[in-house]
């Protein structure tokens, strides 16, 4: 049985922008490399949202060096970016943003959200890029629901959706720079399964609602992020209740990290190449709305 290193907390909520009341459940201040090749995780836990006429959100931004996947579990995001890619995902849905050598950014609630108010569950990940993809042209996947195998578990436990990777033979549709498995799990009321990943990846978990007991040992709960040994065989999990589970594995990406606030690069020269590439204007233009 893979061993399971330690169950964290997730700390305070706080906001990005007006939109989006996250927990950061893992980030390059709290993990550094120890979640490579995953750098940040933000969950936007349900919250209700009522009706306005104001889209809330987060206004033009930039990125570097690395990838963004947004996870809509509830509510709608409408996203645009310098590239002049955009797209509307929600429930379900997943939107991959290469951000690589350069993207500036919008992530509203959509229009329709917005009128209407609802609740608001998204996942933020970031997923870093090796060296000699950091300054690759910018990219963009949307993953619509019905492109995302849905695959049941064993003894009717519940189902895997297989955002990327791949599970028991079915693939996902992400594209990915890196070895990388993304499962959105949900175990029915005390369902027992489990789970094996490539050994060597690094692999966490994070329990989005519900809780489980992991490998007969201990329970994580609601918000709460499971990390694991790299070497070793399945993870068993047994819900108490329903749970809704994330699934995070990948093969590490040796080199080292230098981050600050949207950039992700392997060198402070890189940093500071950002930040003066984006203060003159060399991210490129979101334009105005048509
Ligand atoms: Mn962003």
């Amino acid at each position: 049985m893979r061993k399971l290193i330690a169950i964290q907390n997730a700390p305070n909520p706080h906001w990005v922008g007006d939109g989006f009341p996250v927990r950061s459940l893992f980030s390059p201040q709290t993990h550094g490399a120890v979640v490579s090749p995953f750098i940040l995780l933000d969950h936007a836990a349900p919250y209700r949202f009522g009706p306005a006429a104001q889209k809330r959100g987060v206004g033009v931004h930039p990125h570097r060096g690395f990838e963004t996947v947004t996870i809509v579990y509830s509510g709608e995001v409408d996203h645009r970016d310098s590239t002049g890619n955009g797209g509307h995902i929600g429930p379900g849905d997943v939107q991959w943003m290469t951000a690589a050598s350069g993207i500036l950014h919008e992530e509203f609630h959509s229009e329709g959200f917005t009128r209407s108010g609802g609740v608001m569950e998204m996942v933020q990940l970031w997923v870093n890029l090796p060296a000699k993809q950091k300054m690759a042209p910018p990219g963009y996947q949307t993953l619509l629901n019905a492109q995302i195998p849905t695959v049941e578990l064993p003894d009717a436990a519940g189902v895997v959706r297989v955002i990327a990777g791949n599970f028991s033979g079915h693939r996902g549709p992400a594209r990915t720079f890196t070895p990388i498995d993304i499962w959105d799990v949900r175990l029915n009321a005390s369902a027992k399964t489990k789970l094996t990943l490539p050994e060597g990846h690094t692999l966490g978990i994070v329990v989005l609602s519900g809780a489980v007991r992991i490998n007969g040992v201990e329970t994580a709960g609601e918000g709460q992020f499971a990390l694991f040994a790299a070497e070793g065989g399945a993870i068993a999990l047994e819900a108490e209740g329903e749970a809704k589970v994330l699934v995070l594995s990948g093969e590490p990406i040796d080199e080292p990290i230098a981050a600050y606030g949207p950039f992700v690069m392997n060198t402070n020269e890189e940093i500071r190449q950002a930040i003066v590439d984006f203060n003159n204007g060399r991210f490129g233009d979101i334009g105005a709305f048509a």
